[in-house]
């Protein structure tokens, strides 16, 4: 009687990119099922480096700290499987951004092009939702269905890595600064829409764009700042909303 292969037993062989070229870069690692990439990383620090680098948090998708790249496509490692049929992988650190160790960026370029938009609501009624009627959306308005989808950004900068333009760091703010832009512009409670607009048009903004759809395959929260970026554009010369 032949024997089924126990495919959680076969070893994993992983190569991380590792900053001290002395240091060792291939691992083989117990599968089990499912297996996450950050739980490849962390049963390499746990059983065979502990000096590895890499970054990590919540563990649910949620803080947008363990971004990486696994054969080349940005991802979160504690949301994203390997393949069971798969028996190596490389992980490398986000593309375009300084790497401090191993696996770890500085993110500054990304949040630098994410303040670069004034992120953040600049109510026109600064009194609004304190005491008096507070200031909404209504849930079914067009307004709130340009917004909603395009809300829930992690900052992961899994786009930022995936996009050619900014991650060659070509002085362009990047797909999810831009996203947020367009949320706040769109939201009719903001008074510095304006402002954005300016900021989003200039040789840094929109125009970068070449379409490429990375920032919107990539994004684990399924953003879609191409579309985003879209709008944008029209939004310009075009003030209707
Ligand atoms: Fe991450 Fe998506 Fe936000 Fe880009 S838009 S930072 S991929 S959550």
């Amino acid at each position: 009687m032949r024997k089924r292969a126990n495919k959680a037993k076969t070893p994993l062989r992983v190569v991380v990119s590792r900053s001290d070229p002395t240091e060792p870069d291939e691992f083989e690692v117990s599968r089990i099922q499912p297996m996450m990439v950050l739980d490849v990383l962390l049963a390499i620090q746990r059983e065979q480096d502990p000096a590895i680098g890499f970054r990590y948090s919540c563990r649910v998708g949620m803080c947008g700290t363990c971004t990486v790249r696994l054969d080349g496509r940005s991802v979160l490692a504690c949301q994203t499987p390997v393949p069971a049929n798969v028996t190596r992988i490389r992980i490398d650190p986000l593309a375009g951004l300084p790497v401090l160790r191993d696996l770890v960026v500085d993110t500054a370029p990304f949040w630098q092009a994410w303040e670069a938009v004034r992120p953040y609501l600049v109510p026109k009624d600064p009194e609004a939702g304190m005491d008096g009627a507070p200031a909404t959306i209504e849930p079914d308005s067009a307004e709130r269905k340009q917004i909603d989808p395009a809300l829930d950004c992690i900052g992961c900068a899994a786009c930022f890595s995936s996009c050619g333009i900014a991650s060659a760091r070509r002085d362009f703010l990047g797909p999810a600064a831009l996203n947020r832009a367009m949320v706040l512009i769109a939201d009719s409670r903001d008074q510095a829409s304006t402002e954005r607009l300016s900021v989003v048009g200039t040789d840094s903004g929109v125009d970068r764009c070449h379409y490429i759809y990375g920032c919107t395959s990539v994004c684990p929260k399924g953003l879609d700042p191409a579309a985003a970026i879209r709008r944008l554009r029209k939004w310009r010369f075009d003030d209707t909303r």
